[in-house]
């Protein structure tokens, strides 16, 4: 049974898929034979991810928008059918040192962040309960991604490490509290990886000085950081429950 990752007769939402991790995830689900529905508010990048495969459904909106949720969610219920994944991935950043940072700068990260993974799984999560899925089943699963900084901190980024350290109690909270209907979740953690948000932290002032708190020694690229997520997704994980795995290179280790 070498195929046993697989997501044949899947339908997995990913959000903030137009481009970096995300849509390397869409990319990995439909290669996996699996359906995916890309959220984004990047038109531009949605409708270039939409030519790779007609098995990728794209809806453009903002994820802290409960109306956008919801309306997606039934329309990809009735055009496309049920959904057995999420994947909380949008994400942004709005660095500044505690004493600098703005309400506005800590409400937007908060808002995509934790705020947007708790409307979309709420979407998601209602429409699998529907199903009247049972404990012991795999009605869906749904994926938070958080980072190292959730983890150990990072200087300069207190509104997004508290709310990817959120993230670990909200997968807690669903595994818990849906596993009666077949729900799984789980958490995974990134260190660093070469997509658009890490542009200025790889650049040469602070390279050196990452490079060295990743025991792997290099960042990863999308397409190596989504494998596991893609596996987490698929039935071959299916007692993985409350788990949080950092797919990080062994960073979260080192302080930050
Ligand atoms: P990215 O900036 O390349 O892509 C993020 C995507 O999210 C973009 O397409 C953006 O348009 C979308 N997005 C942002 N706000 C949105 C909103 N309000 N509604 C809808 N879409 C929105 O980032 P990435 O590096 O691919 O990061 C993906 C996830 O991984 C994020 O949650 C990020 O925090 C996490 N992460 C990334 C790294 C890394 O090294 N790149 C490390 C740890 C965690």
């Amino acid at each position: 049974m070498n195929d046993f990752v697989t997501l044949k007769g899947k339908t997995i939402v990913v959000t903030g898929a137009a481009q970096g991790i995300g849509r390397a995830l869409v990319e990995q689900i439909v290669a996996l034979d699996g359906s995916a529905v890309a959220v984004d508010l990047n038109a531009q990048g949605l409708a270039d991810l939409k030519k790779v495969s007609d098995r990728i459904h794209t809806y453009v909106g903002d994820v802290s928008d409960i109306a956008f949720a919801n309306n997606t969610i039934k329309d990809v219920t009735e055009k496309v059918g049920p959904i057995h994944g999420l994947v909380n991935n949008a994400g942004i950043i709005r660095p500044a040192m505690i004493a600098k940072m703005t309400e506005e700068q800590w409400d937007q990260v908060v808002d995509v962040h934790m705020k947007g993974a708790w409307i979309w799984t709420q979407a998601v999560g209602r429409s699998m309960i529907e199903r009247g899925g049972q404990a012991g089943e795999d009605t869906g699963v749904i994926i938070n991604i958080s980072s190292a900084a959730g983890r150990s901190g990072s200087i300069g980024q207190i509104n997004y490490s508290a709310a990817k350290a959120g993230m670990f109690g909200m997968t807690m909270s669903i595994a818990k509290e849906w596993a009666r209907y077949g729900i799984r979740a789980n958490t995974v953690s990134f260190g660093v990886v070469e997509t658009p948000m890490t542009e200025v932290v790889r650049g040469e002032k602070f390279r050196d000085g990452l490079i060295a708190k990743i025991p792997r020694g290099y960042w990863a690229q999308p397409e190596e950081v989504v494998r596991p997520v893609a596996f987490l997704l698929s039935p071959a994980a299916s007692y993985i429950n409350g788990q949080h795995i950092g797919v990080d290179g062994g960073m979260h280790m080192s302080a930050g």
